[in-house]
């Protein structure tokens, strides 16, 4: 079985991408949507939150993100802090997910974060989706009514697109020129084959 990972920039389209996936019914592990579950749920992910970031990281029990974003996203050193203590329980937790699927030929885990840390090693191929810059912040404009300001202060920390695409195994292009599902079926049909 085969692990491919889909990642991409804030607003490239990988959770589109994964969405015609899933039509296929090919099985795609969310990773950032999973890591938020766990930790609502895991609670040495709560205690170790709390070490570091103090009481308010948790009101009435739950996770406080408007606080943790509050932090995180001004300062890289301490999203990598975080992700630090999160990412050991999301890795088991694909593990455990890969070995439901052991018998397909291949499945998807989709990150935005995987380039860029040891992520890299659990999964054999890395499929980047593709968009430039501007589409990307007018879809995220469009999905999320947010400030332009506030999409490029996240997309500054994430590693620029040209660094991934040296990076990644394949590209899917989603800047409104290629077919994405043209793609998509070529992608499946080649992995499923193999
Ligand atoms: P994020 O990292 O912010 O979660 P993402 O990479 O998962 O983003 P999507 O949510 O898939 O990106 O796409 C961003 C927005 O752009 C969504 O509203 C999606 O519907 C839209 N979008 C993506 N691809 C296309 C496309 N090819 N044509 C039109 N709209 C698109």
């Amino acid at each position: 079985m085969l692990r491919l990972g889909i990642t991409g920039g804030i607003g490239s389209g990988k959770s589109t991408v994964c969405r015609i996936f899933e039509f296929l019914d090919v099985p795609v592990y969310y990773a950032d949507q999973r890591s938020k579950e766990l930790v609502s749920t895991q609670p040495e992910i709560r205690k170790a939150i709390v070490h570091y970031f103090g009481e308010e990281a948790f009101k009435d029990g739950i996770y406080n993100r408007p606080y943790m974003a509050g932090i995180v996203f001004k300062d890289k050193s301490k999203l990598e802090l975080l992700n630090g203590i999160i990412h050991p329980f999301v890795l088991k937790d694909w593990d455990e997910f890969c070995s439901k699927y052991a018998h397909l030929p291949y499945i998807i885990k989709e990150a935005a974060i995987m380039l860029e840390t040891e992520s890299r090693n659990s999964i054999d191929k890395v499929a980047l989706v593709y968009a430039p810059k501007e589409l990307r912040i007018q879809r995220v404009l469009e999905r999320d009514h947010t400030e332009k300001a506030a999409v490029e202060a996240r997309m500054n920390m994430q590693m620029p697109e040209e660094e991934k695409l040296k990076k990644a195994d394949l590209v899917i292009y989603n800047d409104g020129e290629h077919s994405l599902i043209e793609q998509v079926l070529k992608l499946h049909s080649q992995l499923s084959a193999s």
